[in-house]
């Protein structure tokens, strides 16, 4: 593993043992026989997409799954080597590179597949892909038992095209009403019902789908959100058949501690005003890094104790409202826990009116990922710093 450095005292913490105990657990939930593909688009929800995808292979996952082209010649590139489904939609003037790579893509219409024709020769490496087929959430897919079968013999007839897979998503498996995942499920097993499914990885679930029915499982499982230990929503974390664990922490230090008197302000606007003589701490982090103005009146931890972050946030600062004097250096935990206060994931979605998905990726880039194993740190990715420190 490429360990780089990082000088600033703002990391995210990617526990790596967690998240092996989530994809084990889910591997016995769903049996042997059934594939689990690890969800590491996005950079793995943020957490770092070469490290997740080999925890989660070193944990029985058989294939990963990532939203575009590019992210998975960067899997290639950090050395995976493990099967790679892009779920989008990739340009059809680029199978010929998806073949090259050795990558499977999405096929999701007649037309993209006969373009995609055109851009492969028959020299090459043949494409794999997997049909995807919309039953009803309306994104990407074909949709008629016509089009599915026209792009089999098209693939078939070419030999430049293997279908591998076919799949379908649901709209609604994060829902405690399950009426429009009954029908979208149906409508799949009726459209694929004259498909070579012996041959075939036929894949349906999400994690909701996944850790709450059975029925839907067929041979494969996209395992996302869970495998980071969110529960794919509020509603149904009742339901999950194993506690999943948070893999993600975000953690920073007090860089300056000073007494403001009672009157005095803090921040952009001088929006915040001291009350009393008060202590004030800040912190090396911003809406740069994610942590969005929003945000702003939220709490931290220090010493295992809430405090609230005093006036706006800056663009890589901002301040927080200290209980007492603390040292600079003293641990400031903004997603995590700290003795027996926690601040969740879930937490700070609530907060800015959004799902937990939605808080991991938006963790930007600026922030170095830590990643560890039974609490020792065994990397660290730094996209911002040249890589000449091997
Ligand atoms: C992102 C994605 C998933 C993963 O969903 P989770 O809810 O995170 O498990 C599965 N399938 C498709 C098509 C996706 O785009």
């Amino acid at each position: 593993m490429r360990l780089k450095p990082f000088y600033r005292k703002t990391w995210a913490e990617i526990d790596l043992t967690a998240l092996k105990d989530n994809v084990r657990h889910m591997k016995q939930h769903i049996g042997e026989d059934v594939h689990l593909m690890a969800v590491v688009k996005a950079n793995a929800y943020g957490h770092g997409d070469a490290q997740v995808a080999k925890a989660a292979l070193a944990e029985g996952a058989s294939i990963l799954a990532v939203a575009f082209l590019d992210e998975a010649i960067s899997l290639r590139g950090q050395g995976i080597k493990a099967p790679i489904l892009v779920l989008g939609a990739v340009p059809p003037e680029y199978a010929h590179i998806a073949a090259e790579y050795r990558i499977t893509v999405t096929a999701y219409s007649v037309g993209w597949v006969k373009e995609a024709l055109g851009f492969l020769s028959d020299d090459e490496t043949a494409l794999d892909i997997h049909l995807k087929i919309d039953t009803g959430m309306g994104r990407i897919g074909c949709r008629t038992e016509e089009e599915i079968k026209e792009i089999m013999e098209l693939a078939k007839a070419s030999g430049k095209i293997n279908c591998r897979g076919v799949f379908t998503h649901f709209a609604t498996a994060d829902e405690k009403e399950t009426d429009y995942f009954r029908m979208q499920l149906e409508r799949f097993k009726k459209l694929i019902k004259s498909l070579p499914l012996d041959r075939l990885m036929v894949h349906s679930s999400n994690s909701a789908a996944g850790l709450r029915f059975k029925e839907q499982l067929f041979n494969a499982v996209r395992f996302g959100i869970g495998m980071y230990g969110l529960s794919p929503s509020p509603e149904i974390k009742d339901e999950l058949p194993f506690p999943l664990q948070e893999v993600f922490s975000l953690q920073t230090e007090l860089a300056h501690v000073k007494k403001i008197e009672k009157g005095e302000s803090v921040s952009y606007g001088a929006t915040y005003t001291a009350e009393h003589d008060q202590w004030i701490g800040t912190v090396p982090v911003g809406y740069a890094d994610g942590w969005m103005r929003k945000l702003a009146g939220s709490e931290v931890l220090i010493d295992g104790k809430r405090q609230k972050i005093a006036g706006r946030i800056c663009m890589d600062q901002f301040m927080i409202a200290l209980d007492q004097e603390y040292p600079v250096g003293t641990k400031v935990t903004l997603i995590g826990k700290q003795k027996d206060e926690s601040i969740s994931v879930d937490e700070i979605a609530e907060r800015l009116q959004t799902i937990n998905y939605e808080i991991t990726c938006m963790i930007s880039s600026r922030v170095p990922r830590m990643f560890l194993e039974n609490e020792r740190i065994i990397g660290v990715r730094n996209p911002i710093l040249p890589n000449d420190k091997e």
